[in-house]
Order: C-alpha cells, then sequence, then structure tokens
C-alpha cells in the first residue's frame, strides 16, 4: 500500500486539501481526522459522519486508513503491560504501558530496530528493518487506549532513535497533540535520544513544548562511545554545545537519562563529573537500573550504591529522580524491548 495515502499519516491541514480537491467542504476533514486519532477508526467505512458516496469516492481515489495488528499483550505482575505490534511487511515493535496512581504513560516505538547501538539495550542486537511512518507510531497510541482507556503521557523510548526518523516523529508529535485528536499536552509528551547535535538543534527550531531527554550514561566520551556505538560520532563536547543552543532557542530544560550499571559508570566521581559537565545548564538527571537481559555481561548497580550517586547529585542541587524495575518479568524495561523474540536469543 502507498502510504502517501494513508490518512493515518496525514495532518488535519493536509486532509483538508484532499477534501477541497475531491470537490467537497473543508470542514468534513475535522470529522476525518477526529474518527482516525479520537475514535481510533481504522477503516473509512467507520466515518459515519461523512455520506456513503464521499466515503466510496475517497476509498476509489486509493485512500486507506492503515491499522497496525495487535499480535500478543503480556502483563506483568506490577501492572506493567507490553504490547507486540505487526507492521504492514511483517516487521514487529513493541510498546509498553507504565501506569501508576494518577496516570498512565506510554512508552513507544519510532523504528522497528535500532542503529545507534547502545550496547546495553537488547534493541540494538536486532536487524534494523526500517523506519515507522507517522501512521504507525501514533497508532501505537490509538491501539493501546482503544484497550485500556485515555493515556496520559507518551514517551518515545521504545525502539529505535527519534532523531533518526525525525520528520515522521515531529510529525507524529503534531498529530499527538492536536486538540482534534488525542489532544495529548505537548508537555506530557517526550522525545529520548541518544544525542545527535544537529538534530537537536533542528528540533528546537520546530517549535514544540515537548520535553526532550538525552541519555547520557557516561562524561567520558571513550567510556560513552563504548556503551553507545552512536557515540563515537558525537562527542560531548559537539552534544553539549547542541544542548547549550537547544535551551538558548527555546528556553526549555533538558532531562539527562543515566543507566546505572555497576563498576561501569557508578563511583562518586562519575557523579561528581556530571555536575561538573552540566554547570550552566538548566537540566534535570533520571538516574535509571541497568535491566540485565541474556547476551549483556553487565549487573546493576546495588541500591547503595545508587543510593550514594543519586544523595550526591541531590546535594549539588540538581534534581534528580529515580527510575526503577518495571516489567522486568515480561522484558519490557529499558533496554529490553526485543530481548524475547526469537531472532535476538538466535544470536546470544
Ligand atoms: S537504547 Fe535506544 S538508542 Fe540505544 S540502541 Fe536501544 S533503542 Fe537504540
Amino acid at each position: 500500500m502507498n502510504s502517501e495515502k494513508d490518512l493515518k499519516n496525514k495532518t488535519l491541514e493536509e486532509i483538508e486539501d484532499i477534501v477541497l480537491e475531491l470537490g467537497s467542504k473543508k470542514y468534513l476533514a475535522k470529522y476525518i481526522f477526529s474518527f482516525i486519532h479520537a475514535k481510533s477508526a481504522d477503516n473509512i467505512d467507520e466515518i459515519t459522519t461523512l455520506s456513503k458516496d464521499f466515503r466510496t469516492k475517497l476509498a476509489g481515489e486509493g485512500f486507506y486508513i492503515s491499522a497496525l495488528k495487535t499480535v500478543e499483550k503480556h502483563t506483568d505482575d506490577d501492572g506493567t503491560v507490553k504490547y507486540l505490534f505487526e507492521l504492514a511487511g511483517g516487521a514487529r515493535i513493541e510498546s509498553v504501558i507504565l501506569t501508576s496512581k494518577d496516570r498512565k504513560t506510554l512508552c513507544i516505538s519510532c523504528q522497528a530496530g535500532c542503529r545507534m547501538g547502545c550496547v546495553f539495550c537488547a534493541t540494538a542486537r536486532l536487524k534494523f528493518r526500517r523506519n515507522l511512518t507517522c501512521a504507525e507510531i501514533v497508532d501505537q497510541v490509538n491501539k493501546v487506549a482503544a484497550d485500556i482507556g485515555e493515556i496520559n503521557n507518551v514517551v518515545y523510548m521504545g525502539m529505535g532513535e527519534p532523531l533518526d526518523n525525525y520528520d515522521e516523529v515531529t510529525r507524529s508529535l503534531r498529530i499527538l497533540n492536536h486538540h482534534a485528536g488525542k489532544n495529548i499536552g505537548a508537555r506530557h509528551l517526550t522525545i529520548s535520544t541518544c544525542g545527535i547535535p544537529d538534530q537537536i538543534i533542528r528540533f528546537a527550531d520546530e517549535k514544540l513544548q515537548v520535553h526532550l531527554a538525552i541519555s547520557l550514561h557516561s562524561t567520558n566520551d571513550r567510556k560513552r562511545a563504548e556503551l553507545m556505538g552512536a557515540a563515537r560520532k558525537y562527542p560531548l563536547k559537539k552534544l553539549m554545545q547542541a544542548i547549550r543552543k537547544y535551551q538558548e532557542i527555546t528556553n526549555r530544560r533538558v532531562m539527562f537519562v543515566y543507566c546505572m550499571i555497576k563498576g561501569v559508570n557508578d563511583t562518586d566521581a562519575n557523579a561528581r563529573a556530571i555536575i561538573k559537565l552540566l554547570k550552566g545548564i538548566n537540566a534535570n538527571v533520571n538516574l535509571i537500573e541497568y535491566n540485565p537481559h541474556p547476551g549483556c555481561h553487565f549487573e546493576p548497580s546495588t541500591s547503595d550504591r545508587f543510593q550514594a550517586f543519586f544523595d550526591i547529585l541531590m546535594q549539588a542541587g540538581i534534581e534528580t529522580t529515580a527510575r526503577y524495575k518495571r516489567g522486568q518479568s515480561i522484558k519490557a524495561a529499558c533496554g529490553q524491548l526485543g530481548a524475547t523474540w526469537p531472532e535476538y536469543n538466535a544470536k546470544i
């Protein structure tokens, strides 16, 4: 199917152009957009506010609405739920919903596989298949919302690097944020990147009010490149320059994500190096526990070490949060997506 004809890929303005070109009234576009994004319609015939004739005309012109196929759903004892979706052509992705007392946060994927080569991440060992279309990105939200109800936060922290699929990701942010669709507030949307300097500056110019999270994991270029293959191309000096520029343009705080790996990056000196690196930057730090998976020899930091690291950052006045294990039994935690797939297990 030609994704150019997929109405789920289109912004409201683009659907208005299509409707006008087909000789109809512009306001019909809003029905189409809302049925797809607010009511999770997967078929033109579900848009019952359109006349039968106009629905037939749209389909006759080759327009359609794509839909992810839900293949599996797994639930952890802690309430975390992982969905396995199949894309057109057969590639697969995972999405994870984390539920707390007052909110539901969905972690979505933006690529089938990932080219960034983080050694602590199961997804990096899978073959990179392709970028997701905007429709495939937003449909993860639609499908999960149709299953469990309203989603409060969406984080692009699943499979793939969002800034490596820039156009589809920025388009999906605008669609998820649109008042006629899911209407998820920009401050409830987070992009997480391993840190591609030029794309960070470009993203600042999008004037989207969404959160930006940067995977840091080390303040030393050599060690960071060992942990994240992509960091070889993007030294910290360039990355920090890009973040300063991003903040000049957006005036927005940036979150630094730091995966705590025993004996690798979790000493007091490592914590003090973060304080030095972030001097003058409006930043907070999110410490995450390393989540083990077969084929990766790392171990998580001990809880005492984790706490000591956390305390050093807090005492220096850096707002720090901790993300503890969620969804471990179903391999739904950070860095574990894809770890149950036959393709992954064949490689270890
Ligand atoms: S951690 Fe993220 S950027 Fe790194 S390989 Fe995994 S999915 Fe890609």
